[in-house]
């Protein structure tokens, strides 16, 4: 599997990873972006974890948004 390319994280400049929520691992979607350095989460809804249905969507929708700050 080749690894998604994300834009460092907006906080810390860290590279954030792709995760899948853990009440989920297994089954499909909720991913979304965490930043393991400075613990920035992105994508993450409490009540139903990551809220992308593939890692591509969380990385695609994560480079969007950082474009968009800087
Ligand atoms: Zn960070």
């Amino acid at each position: 599997m080749s690894k998604l390319e994300l834009k460092p994280c907006p906080l810390c400049g860290y590279e954030p990873e792709i995760c899948q929520s853990e009440a989920y691992i297994g089954r499909d979607g909720h991913y979304f972006i965490q930043c393991a350095a400075c613990a920035w989460v992105f994508g993450y809804q409490t009540d139903c974890g990551g809220i992308y249905s593939t890692p591509e969507l969380a990385a695609k929708d994560w480079n969007k948004s950082i474009s968009a700050i800087y």
